[in-house]
């Protein structure tokens, strides 16, 4: 079960009032559906935070997507090649708003020791990341820390966020239509 600590409440007789944004982002926060995008060996390390010794289902996030329109969290763990990155972004695109991604890896987030022609040297060249998770591979317990690092950045979203001209103007730069048409 996710954390709600965050939810102001008000209590009285019969009754319990709260803020509708707060409520939203409390729920999108604590039932986040990943869509693993795992192309090499941190996805293996991916896998391990699957694991019971793990338990990434702690968080209620048991619930893997591989349909990208049924996934809110996309987690790209490993090597992305520059013939695989329309496919990526392809995927981003077919998401539904709101949707967070977790680049988990040196090779997702810079292309790491493959400074070569045919690797893309981060995803952020092809669509916005939100949470960067470092290392070669990175442990399972740092995989789940950027997990977390997202819930906070759901939690403090406003609703409104996503209708923002700065959010427009951010997929701008990556030439993505909101809800990608
Ligand atoms: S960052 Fe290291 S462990 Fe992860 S995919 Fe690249 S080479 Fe493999």
């Amino acid at each position: 079960m996710g954390k709600i600590e965050d939810l102001e409440v008000f209590n009285g007789e019969g009754y319990q009032l709260s803020r509708l944004d707060k409520v939203i982002a409390a729920a999108r926060a604590n039932s986040v559906w990943p869509l693993p995008f795992a192309t090499s060996c941190c996805g293996i390390e991916y896998m391990g935070s699957m694991g019971s010794n793990y338990d990434l289902a702690r968080f209620g996030m048991e619930r893997m997507s591989f349909s990208p329109r049924q996934a809110d969290l996309l987690i790209v763990a490993g090597t992305i090649s520059k013939k695989l990155a329309p496919i990526l972004k392809q995927v981003y695109e077919q998401m539904s708003e709101p949707k967070w991604v977790l680049s988990v890896g040196a090779c997702a987030s810079s292309g790491g020791i493959f400074d070569t022609y045919s690797v893309l040297q981060g995803i952020d060249r092809v669509i916005p990341v939100d949470v960067y998770v470092p290392g070669c591979p990175p442990r399972p317990e740092q995989i789940i820390d950027g997990i977390m690092k997202i819930h906070e950045l759901v939690k403090h979203e406003g609703i409104r966020n996503r209708y923002s001209e700065e959010y427009k103007a951010k997929l701008d730069k990556y030439n993505i239509e909101i809800n990608g048409k």
